[in-house]
């Protein structure tokens, strides 16, 4: 499915061509959501395994005792996904479709401005390295020719 490029209602502060959309979810949701984003187009993502303590931390876990680590801090994952601006709001939306139960501990995203995006092997900036080849600007390009 393609997605067409969206303007973006949202006047950020501070402003910035690239935002870091960082997202804490539960682990046995993030292949749903990291397969959803990569069919609209969104290839670069980074994931680490976290621990963290949110309001979930002090009540019972619902989905069993696994996301539960002995010292009370909830396993948790954190997608990191650097995009320009106006594909914030369609990766937003994305992970909230893919990663929300409506259960307490459905997780929280952070929105980041990035200064620049540097691709080490070839030293581009900026909107070169951050374009993934075969990425959404790959396919909204494909849909207008
Ligand atoms: P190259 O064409 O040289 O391979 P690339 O842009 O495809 O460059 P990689 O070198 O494959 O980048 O990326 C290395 C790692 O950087 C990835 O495994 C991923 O963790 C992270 N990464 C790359 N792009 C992004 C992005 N836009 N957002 C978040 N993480 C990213
Ligand atoms: N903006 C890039 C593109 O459309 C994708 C960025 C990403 O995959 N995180 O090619």
């Amino acid at each position: 499915p393609l997605i067409r490029a969206q303007n973006s209602p949202v006047d950020y502060t501070p402003d910035a061509e690239f935002y870091k959309v960082e997202a804490i979810l539960r682990p046995w949701r993030v292949q749903q959501v990291s397969s959803a984003l990569l069919q609209m187009g969104i290839r670069g993502v980074t994931v680490s395994d976290v621990r963290g303590f949110g309001a979930q931390g002090g009540s019972t876990e619902r989905h069993g005792g696994s996301e539960f680590s002995e010292d009370k801090f909830v396993a948790k994952v954190k997608m990191e996904i650097v995009v320009s601006k106006d594909q914030v709001e369609f990766v937003i939306d994305k992970i909230i479709d893919e990663a929300r139960t409506g259960e307490i501990g459905d997780g929280k995203i952070f929105l980041i401005p990035v200064a620049d995006v540097i691709r080490v092997r070839t030293g581009e900036r900026g909107e070169k390295a951050e374009r993934m080849t075969g990425g959404r600007a790959d396919m909204s390009a494909t849909t207008l020719t």
